[in-house]
């Protein structure tokens, strides 16, 4: 039997790694933004668990997904709220009543979630944002599934691709966001929403279930 995601462990997963990690986010969003990232994120995710904890009971995984990408948007002020919460509602759409989120239904997820977050933002890859995580990210796993490999394979080349793309934000300047208003000054930092993605596919890998 193949393995699939289970959306509730993913987002504990990615609360937990999103706290663990929160002073190195607000540090990134310090030096080109405006410092409150990790806040933004730890904030928005606890509410997800939360959600998900007393109202996900008998959902398919769509629906989980739905439900988490609204508690963001309703729960996260700055930009990383809107995004990643359309980011999830997008992908729990592209889910629908699929009983279970397998390969080719998370890389279906993850395409649809990359468009919401392009259609809302309209950063392009090299704008110096999630984007530029999520982009390579997206193709890694696509790639990996249909080259037949075994989910947790691909979730890992999926998140190689991620932190790679987070790296190659670092001498960038920023075009999009917050960090843009910093010209020239924005080089030379990783993109705080790219270092949070890359959490964000790792935690795919720690919620594989038989
Ligand atoms: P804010 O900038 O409102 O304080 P956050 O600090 O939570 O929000 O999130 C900042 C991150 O959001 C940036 O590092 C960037 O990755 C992402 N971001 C900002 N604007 C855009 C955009 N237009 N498209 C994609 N990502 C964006
Ligand atoms: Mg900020
Ligand atoms: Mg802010």
């Amino acid at each position: 039997m193949s393995a699939t995601v289970s959306v509730n462990a993913w987002m504990d997963e990615a609360a937990a790694a999103i706290t663990a990690d929160a002073d190195r986010l607000t540090q990134l969003d310090s030096a080109i933004g405006d410092g409150d990232h990790g806040l933004n994120l730890t904030r928005g995710f606890k509410a997800v668990v939360e959600a998900l904890a007393t109202g996900s009971d008998g959902l398919a995984p769509g629906r989980r997904l739905i439900l988490a990408g609204k508690t963001l948007v309703s729960t996260v002020g700055g930009a990383s709220g809107p995004l990643w919460g359309t980011a999830l509602r997008r992908a729990g759409r592209s889910v629908g009543d699929a009983e279970a989120l397998d390969g080719p239904a998370l890389a279906d997820a993850l395409d649809a979630a990359l468009a919401g977050v392009i259609e809302l933002g309209s950063a392009e890859v090299g704008d110096k944002t999630m984007v530029d995580a999520l982009t390579p990210a997206v193709a890694a796993l696509r790639g990996a599934v249909e080259a037949g490999q075994p989910l947790a394979d691909a979730i890992a080349a999926a998140a190689e691709a991620a932190a790679e793309g987070a790296r190659s934000t670092i001498p960038l300047q920023a075009r999009k966001g917050r960090a843009s208003y910093l010209g020239e000054r924005s080089i030379g930092h990783e993109d705080p929403g790219a270092a949070s993605t890359v959490l964000l596919i790792t935690a795919l890998g720690r919620a594989l279930e038989d």
